[in-house]
C-alpha cells in the first residue's frame, strides 16, 4: 500500500520528523539527497523502519505516496528549496501539496505560495521549532497558506506535534508566510530570553563572584516560580555540568562567541519595516553580533581596562535578579506581540494571538508557564498591548523596581545588560504620556519644513524659526 505523505531531506530535523511521524502511526516514504543516508536511517529505523519506505529517486518517492500526495521538505533555508520545488513540481499532480517546514525567511514563503497560487497548486510554509528533540518527539508547528492545504494533513501535524494537557502545540496562522512570519517571531523571543539569562548571570558571575554551580542553583529556584521555563531549565542545567576531562564547569570552559542562523535578525528588520518597536529582541540580536568581535573585544579591554564590575555583598539580591527577569520577560513578549499584530494588520492575515500563545507552551525552545498566562491575556484582549492585561500590569508593578535596580546597579559597575535595559526603557517610554518628540519635530520643521501638530490647535502648523 502507499503512504501517506512524504519527506525529502534526511539531515537533523528531518530524520527526526520522518520517524516521529512514523511513530505515530503515519506510512511515510522519505527521500534524500545524497542516497547512503536514506539507506542508512531506514536502516536504523528499528521497528519503526516497516512504516518507512526509502526512495532512491524523486520519481520513486512521487509513485509511493497516495493521492492527492502530501510532500515535506526539511532542506537549508533557501536556494535548495527552490530547487527541490523545481524538481518536484514536474513529477507531482494539481492537487499534490508541498510542504516546506525549514526555517524559511517569510518573504520567500510568500513568494513561493503567490507562485503555487499562480500555477494552481498546493503549497505549505509551516515554521517548526523545538530542534531536534522536539522534532522527534513533538515540536510546536506554526503552519502558513491555504487554509485548505492545512486541512490536508492537518491530522498528521497535529498527531506529531507537542502535546499541552490535552491540546497539539499545532495551528494554522494565516495564508502565505504567516506562519514562518510567526516561526522567525518566535525566534527574535527566543534570542532575547536567552540574552536576558546571560545577562542575569553575567551580573552573578562577574558582579557577585559566583560560581557556575552557585548559578545553577540560583536557575534551579527560578525554575520553580514565575520563571519557570525550557530556557531557565537549561540554563541550570549547563551551568551544573562538570567537564569529565578537566573537572571544570563545562560553562567555564566554552568560549563566548555565539552563533546565528539569522532568524533573530530576520524579526528585527521585519519590525522595522513595521515600525513595530522591539529594543528587547534588537539588544539581543546585537549582542550577538558583538560576542562574535571577540579578538576586538580584546583589544578594547587591553586599551581601556576593563570595567569594575565587582558589587559590594548584597547590593543586588537572588530575588532582585528573579524580578528583574520577569519583568524583562514581559518587555519582550510585549514587544513580539505587538509585533505580530502589526505584522497581522499589514500582511492582512488575521493572526490567532492567543492561539499564538498556546502552540509556544510545549515543544519549542521558548515554552513556559508564563504562556499560558499570556494566551488567557491576549484572548481577552487580542489587539491589547500585554502589559495592560490586569494579570501583567499587576506583575509589572512589582517586579519594574527590581528590573530598574538591577539595571542601575549593573550599569554603574559596567556589567552589561543591554536586554533588560531596553526593557525598562520600553517600559518608561510605555508609562510616558508626554514624550520630547515635540523637540524631534521642532527640529524636523525646522530644517525640511515637515509641519507640526499643535497641543492646543488643531492643524498643520510651522515655527516662527525665520528664513
Ligand atoms: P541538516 O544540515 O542537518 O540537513 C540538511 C538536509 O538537507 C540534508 O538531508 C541534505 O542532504 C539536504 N540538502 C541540503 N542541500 C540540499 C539541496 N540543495 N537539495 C536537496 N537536499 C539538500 O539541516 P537541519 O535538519 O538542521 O535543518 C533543515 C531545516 O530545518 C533548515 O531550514 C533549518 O533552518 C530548519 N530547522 C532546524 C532546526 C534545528 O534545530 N536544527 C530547528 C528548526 C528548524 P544531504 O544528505 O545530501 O547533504
Amino acid at each position: 500500500s502507499k503512504s501517506e505523505i512524504g519527506l525529502i531531506g534526511l539531515g537533523t530535523m528531518g530524520a527526526m520528523l520522518s520517524l516521529n511521524i512514523a511513530e505515530k502511526g503515519f506510512a511515510i516514504s522519505v527521500f534524500n539527497r545524497t542516497t547512503a543516508r536514506t539507506d542508512e536511517f531506514h536502516a536504523e529505523a528499528g521497528e519503526l523502519a516497516e512504516r518507512i519506505t526509502p526512495c532512491s529517486t524523486l520519481e520513486d518517492l512521487v509513485a509511493s505516496i497516495a493521492e492527492p500526495r502530501a510532500i515535506i521538505l526539511m532542506v537549508p533555508a533557501g536556494a535548495a528549496v527552490d530547487q527541490q520545488i523545481a524538481a518536484l513540481r514536474p513529477l507531482l499532480g494539481k492537487d499534490d501539496l508541498i510542504i516546506d517546514a525549514g526555517n524559511a525567511n517569510f518573504r520567500d514563503t510568500e513568494a513561493r505560495a503567490a507562485q503555487a497560487e499562480a500555477d494552481g497548486v498546493p503549497f505549505l510554509g509551516i515554521g517548526v521549532s523545538g530542534g531536534e528533540e522536539g522534532a522527534r518527539h513533538g515540536p510546536s508547528i506554526m503552519g502558513g497558506g491555504r487554509k485548505e492545504a492545512w486541512a490536508q494533513v492537518s491530522h498528521i501535524l497535529t498527531a506529531i506535534a507537542a502535546d499541552y494537557e490535552g491540546t497539539a502545540c499545532a495551528t494554522w496562522m494565516g495564508q502565505g508566510g504567516a506562519g514562518h512570519f510567526v516561526k522567525a517571531v518566535h525566534n527574535g523571543i527566543e534570542y532575547a530570553d536567552m540574552q536576558m539569562i546571560a545577562e542575569v548571570y553575567g551580573i552573578m558571575r562577574d558582579g557577585q563572584g559566583a560560581s557556575a554551580a552557585t548559578c545553577a542553583g540560583a536557575f534551579e529556584e527560578w525554575n520553580k516560580g514565575a520563571l519557570q521555563s525550557y530556557l531557565i531549565e537549561i540554563s541550570g542545567k549547563v551551568a551544573a555540568a562538570t567537564d569529565a576531562e578537566s573537572g571544570n564547569a563545562v560553562l567555564d570552559i566554552i568560549l563566548d562567541r555565539a552563533g546565528q542562523k539569522g532568524t533573530g535578525r530576520w524579526t528585527v528588520i521585519e519590525a522595522q519595516h513595521l515600525g513595530a518597536p522591539v529594543p528587547v529582541i534588537e539588544a539581543a540580536v546585537a549582542a550577538r553580533n558583538l560576542s562574535a568581535m571577540k579578538s576586538e573585544r580584546e583589544r578594547g579591554e587591553a586599551m581601556f581596562g576593563a570595567a569594575p564590575v565587582e558589587l559590594a555583598s548584597g547590593a543586588l539580591s537572588r530575588d532582585d535578579l528573579e524580578q528583574a527577569l520577569i519583568a524583562g520577560k514581559i518587555m519582550c513578549y510585549a514587544q513580539g506581540f505587538h509585533l505580530l499584530n502589526a505584522a497581522s494588520a499589514e500582511f492582512e492575515w488575521d493572526l490567532p494571538m492567543p492561539e499564538i500563545a498556546r502552540v509556544w507552551r510545549e515543544g519549542c525552545i521558548i515554552r513556559s508557564t508564563m504562556l499560558n498566562d499570556m494566551a488567557d491575556a491576549l484572548t481577552a484582549a487580542p489587539q491589547d498591548n500585554l502589559m495592560f492585561a490586569p494579570f501583567f500590569s499587576e506583575l509589572i508593578e512589582r517586579s519594574a523596581p527590581a528590573l530598574r535596580k538591577v539595571v542601575a546597579t549593573a550599569i554603574t559597575h559596567g556589567l552589561q545588560v543591554p536586554a533588560l535595559s531596553a526593557g525598562l526603557a520600553y517600559y518608561d517610554a510605555m508609562r510616558t504620556g508626554r514624550s520630547t518628540a515635540n523637540m524631534i519635530q521642532a527640529q524636523r520643521d525646522f530644517f525640511g519644513a515637515h509641519s507640526f501638530e499643535r497641543t492646543d490647535k488643531d492643524g498643520a502648523h510651522h515655527g516662527p524659526w525665520g528664513s
